[in-house]
């Protein structure tokens, strides 16, 4: 019988989950879900300097969000890295019984000035082998290395393809450190091995370990796993995306209100396009047409007005419904710019198709629909400039204001009393609902202007008109 296939992700928790690791993550999933195989969560916890269980619990959160399941059947885990570390250091000893691996006393000082006195710095990158024959055992100060071994290395790679290293070029690298921890290096390898692990699908910055860890697999009387390096995601200036620059946290997107089923789908566009004449495609099409080898070798770029795009168009895709409950996080509650018991919940639902069209990104609805919400708008002054440095601004404000007092306070009725102002006047509607807009809704822009001020009533809008118009007469 087929093995079963084993995919794992293995993120270390030392900061805000990083949309590249939501890719990888994604990726290893979706290969788990089309082969009927297992997706083990690892969490790589091993640096405690940096660690935090905050970020373990942002990794898990961020992953259920992404629809990545812990109850389901085809998820492991989470394993946590910490909990192994006898493993791995027995793996260490066992190499170094058999001789593929030697204890050394050289200090990284002592190893620079070798270097530099041989003047053969590129060889073994540094470190030259200097204690392989010295017989030396465990002792204080002394780091565990491994042999590494003449020839080459290949590494069949999914995505690369056949990536070849010169092993000289590896210097005999540490397994464990001076005070007996063992490495990310073998580590990873000693988890992998331990948890069944057939498929390594990660990122490409671990291309440079690959042939490290398959030596040791090899030397652990394993055959390496398959391997697959993806491609980096970089930001506009094509450099590496980084959370120092960039922003790349998962939450802060979920923050702002990116979908869920926005965020996945544009996350596996990035190097890689489903079939059809449109990208924004179900999860289940994605599901039965990835593949590694389809995915593009170079840089993707992460195109945060791309992203939005894509959410505008899921936006648009919900039911109202949906939209309705989607956006409740930024109507109830602290993000929500009014007072609660000032929200009505059935005002929102007539106005929220208007909403639904317009906004890219939920946390855009409040400033959209604030002004039915809250006792005055506060006009902010570069609208207000804006909207009054005209002479016509004012005396058709007051025609408005007139119309309004007595016409039939329906959406259609408001719009005609604005266009017969315009007619008189020989502005277009565009130009002469800025004012009104501006003194009703405290924003030059915003959702069409006469279905919420048909919501709003009459005596609201008078009275915000005539707080506007008293304003700038005096
Ligand atoms: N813990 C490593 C990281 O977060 C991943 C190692 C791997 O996938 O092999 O970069």
């Amino acid at each position: 019988m087929a093995q079963t296939p084993r995919y794992r992700f293995a993120p270390s928790p030392t900061g805000y989950f990083h949309v590249g690791g939501a890719r990888t993550a994604l990726y290893n999933w979706i290969l788990a879900l089309q082969t009927n195989g297992v997706f083990v969560l690892r969490v790589e916890d091993t640096d405690d300097s940096r660690n935090n269980p905050q970020w373990t619990q942002g990794i898990l959160d961020a992953l259920a969000w992404l629809g990545i399941d812990s109850s389901d059947s085809h998820f492991e885990g989470p394993y946590f890295q910490s909990a192994n570390a006898a493993l791995h250091v027995a793996a260490a000893e066992k190499l170094f019984e058999q001789g593929k691996a030697y204890y050394c006393d050289l200090s990284t000082e002592d190893i620079q000035k070798r270097a530099k006195e041989s003047g053969k710095q590129n060889e073994r990158q540094g470190y030259d082998g200097y204690s392989r024959d010295r017989g030396l055992g465990p002792g204080a100060g002394h780091v565990l290395r491994f042999r590494v071994p003449e020839g080459s290395t290949i590494v069949q790679d999914q995505v690369r393809g056949e990536v070849v290293f010169d092993n000289s070029t590896i210097e005999d690298f540490v397994l464990l450190r001076s005070n007996g921890s063992p490495v990310f290096l073998i580590a990873n390898v000693v988890d992998d091995i331990t948890q069944g692990i057939t498929h390594v699908v990660r990122a490409e910055e671990h291309l440079p370990n690959a042939p490290k860890q398959q030596m040791i697999w090899r030397a652990l009387g394993h055959e390496p796993p398959s391997w697959a390096h993806v491609p980096v995601l970089v930001n506009e200036q094509r450099k590496k995306l980084s959370k120092r620059r960039d922003k790349v946290a998962v939450e802060q997107y979920r923050q702002e209100g990116v979908l869920a089923d926005a965020m996945k789908n544009y996350l596996m566009t990035l190097g890689w396009a489903p079939t059809g004449d449109t990208e924004i495609v179900p999860f289940q099409k994605i599901v039965s047409e990835f593949s590694l080898s389809s995915v593009n070798h170079s840089p993707a770029f992460f195109d945060i007005i791309k992203l939005q795009s894509f959410n505008a168009d899921y936006i648009r895709a919900m039911s109202l419904g949906d939209f309705i409950a989607a956006c409740e996080p930024w109507l109830l509650g602290e993000k929500a710019p009014w007072l609660a018991e000032k929200f009505d919940a059935k005002v929102f639902a007539e106005i929220a198709p208007l909403v639904q069209t317009r906004v890219q990104l939920l946390q855009e609805v409040p400033s959209m629909v604030d002004f039915l919400f809250c006792d005055l708008p506060t006009i902010d002054d570069v609208s207000y400039a804006k909207a009054f440095s005209t002479d016509w601004a004012v005396p058709t404000l007051v025609a408005i204001r007139d119309g309004f007092k007595t016409c039939e306070w329906k959406a259609e009725s408001l719009k005609g009393v604005v266009d017969k102002v315009g007619e008189q006047n020989s502005l277009k509607l565009g130009k002469l609902q800025a004012p009104l807009r501006v003194a009703v809704t405290g924003r030059s822009v915003g959702p069409p202007l006469f279905e919420p001020i048909e919501v709003l009533g009459r005596e609201v809008t008078l009275k915000r008109i005539d707080a506007v118009l008293v304003k700038k007469v005096s």
